[in-house]
């Protein structure tokens, strides 16, 4: 499917065809002229592999440069995917915001553009921004599925979920919920509401397809747990699919959770961190998640960052040191429909 507009009308250049069939190795080519090199490209890698008819299913990792289970998990699907076992396209890119991932830092450091937060991007842009708009303008709208492999970063991390967002369409919410179902990492959480603006989910879901996110872990690292999660997951969602053949090999099941308003916990100040309660655990509303200590005052108490409900700790502050107005905990509730 094409948007109608050239092409040529982005400054991002393609070494693929998107439609060839086989297995192709190659680059988003954006222009990148700096002082080091003043006739130089920013090359992001990306592989196709086509085999037929069949859906076309868009994996990325790397949307944050600090998150490490998409980019791990993609570059290993790469190196084993075989053409005979599959049916219809995978496109895989492992690093969508290649300098931040290579810098280890959540926005490029190009531009110090947070690439889920420009969508749809700009054609006349900075580096970021042209990227988003080529995915925007001609990939995304070739795709029927997109996962967007997320974790924390280096100052959060979550226990292991999918995340998808409640939509109006019954039919689509239906597939959403059994693909991510299908990924099964241990939680889903189904987003009600949410500062979706310029972010990758809505360009996707704004074109009626399907789309879901993960945040598999974070600290600025993987664990043996979170990978096995995410390579399962990938493989299971893509037999889930019909893309690959085989039976599923993870054996776990999702709990669909959802987080109001109120599950967000902020930071009223800044101090040293102390983690009372871990993600994945059962608390009541009230109970002291972690405490923010002030250094300069050693007699003061420290300050009690509380559950506003009762839930499931979704998520915790990673960092020892936490700035006022960071979100130190997020909880989350059974979500039924
Ligand atoms: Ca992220």
């Amino acid at each position: 499917m094409s948007s109608g507009v050239p092409e040529s009308s982005s400054r991002v250049a393609v070494s693929v065809d998107w439609h060839a069939q086989g297995v192709q190795h190659g680059h988003l080519i954006a222009p990148h002229s700096r002082n080091e090199s003043p006739w130089g490209s920013l090359l992001i890698p990306v592989s196709v592999f086509r085999n037929g008819d069949g859906p076309t299913v868009l994996l990325t990792g790397g949307n944050h440069g600090d998150e490490y289970e998409g980019p791990v998990t993609l570059l290993k699907l790469i190196r084993g995917l075989e053409l005979e076992q599959m049916r219809g396209t995978v496109i895989v890119i492992p690093a969508l915001n290649y300098p931040a991932v290579e810098a280890g830092t959540r926005l490029s450091p190009v531009d110090g553009k947070n690439m889920n937060r420009i969508f749809p991007g700009r054609a006349d842009g900075t580096l970021t921004e042209v990227i988003a708009d080529y995915l925007q303008r001609f990939l995304l709208p070739l795709c029927d599925v997109v996962l967007d492999m997320h974790s924390g970063g280096r100052v959060m991390s979550f226990t292991p979920t999918t995340v998808i967002h409640e939509l109006a369409d019954a039919g689509r919410m239906a597939r959403t919920r059994a693909a991510a179902a299908a990924f099964a990492a241990p939680y889903c959480l189904v987003l009600r509401e949410l500062d979706s603006v310029g972010m990758l989910d809505s360009a996707v879901e704004g074109m009626g397809r399907l789309f879901i996110s993960t945040e598999l872990g974070g600290a600025g690292a993987t664990t043996v747990e979170t990978l096995r999660i995410a390579g399962n997951g990938v493989h299971d969602l893509l037999v889930h699919l019909g893309v690959l053949q085989g039976d599923p090999v993870g054996t776990g099941s999702t709990r669909f959770v959802h987080a109001p308003e109120e599950a967000y916990v902020m930071a009223e100040r800044g101090g040293l961190f102390e983690i009372v309660v871990e993600p994945g655990t059962e608390v009541e509303a009230g109970a002291v998640l972690g405490r923010i200590h002030d250094l300069e005052r050693p007699t003061d108490d420290p300050l009690d960052c509380r559950a506003r409900i009762g839930g499931v700790v979704m998520h915790r502050h990673w960092s020892g040191h936490v700035s006022r107005g960071d979100c130190v905990s997020v909880i989350a509730r059974d979500w039924g429909r």
